[in-house]
């Protein structure tokens, strides 16, 4: 999968900005204002505001106890305390703090000790900016998000129900179809017979064929109309 922003800082990096300090999480370049939003479910445990050089950041504890940290925003959208969902937007990139350039600083600390993010690179790609994935008529991303936060359903939940009502259209349809059909067969049945009797030519024999077409038409359908 083509990363979508380049990483500008591994984790465990000595880099000159840090004074000496080894680099405790990863850096990702990316424009400003680029959408971040939680690889996890949790709670935001800290917002911070140039605490240790990380400028603006977000500190996200998921379900695990490991926390997730977002550095060097420039706007943060969640409050501490709130609960968080996966795919949550929780601010935006930005260039706050001690940094060089825009770029966000992604880190992981596990049992309170930084640990190594690079198993969490993908996911992290996946949920900064457009997040890519199925779309509902074209729409998909944060315009998704919006829909699903606006319904309080789920992407797979507003699909499923998309499906459902389509599938009962159908079946409506059918059954419309059904009933015409039984009922052009009888009217036309009836009509072709007394022009039989009346003297046309033919009336019996085209009220046969009508009969056996409407029969078939019924028989087609019996199955989407039950
Ligand atoms: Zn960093």
């Amino acid at each position: 999968m083509p990363m979508k922003f380049r990483v500008s800082s591994q984790f465990g990096a000595l880099e000159e900005i840090r004074n000496g300090r080894i680099h405790n999480g990863i850096d990702l370049a990316m424009p400003k204002g680029t959408e971040l939003h939680s690889i996890a479910s949790g709670t935001v445990e800290r917002v911070v505001n140039n605490i240790g050089g990380l400028g603006k950041g977000v500190y996200i504890k998921d379900g695990n106890g490991d926390v997730q940290i977002y550095g060097h925003l420039d706007q943060v959208s969640v409050k501490e305390g709130a609960h968080i969902d996966v795919g949550d937007l929780i601010g935006f990139s930005g260039n706050t703090g001690h940094s060089t350039g825009p770029h966000l600083h992604f880190g992981l600390m596990h049992d309170s000790q930084y640990a190594d993010p690079t198993p969490l690179l993908n996911t992290v790609q996946h949920y900064s900016g457009e997040i890519a994935g199925p779309s509902i008529l074209g729409v998909k991303g944060p315009a998704m998000w919006i829909i699903e936060k606006a319904t309080g359903h789920t992407q797979g939940e507003i699909i499923s129900s998309a499906k459902t009502h389509i599938i009962d259209w159908l079946h409506a349809a059918a059954s419309v179809a059904f009933d015409l059909s039984f009922g052009i067969g009888l009217i036309g049945c009836a009509a072709l017979i007394i022009l039989g009797v009346a003297g046309l030519k033919d009336g019996f024999r085209w009220s046969g064929l009508l009969f056996v077409a409407s029969s078939v038409i019924r028989m087609l359908l019996g199955g989407a109309a039950q």
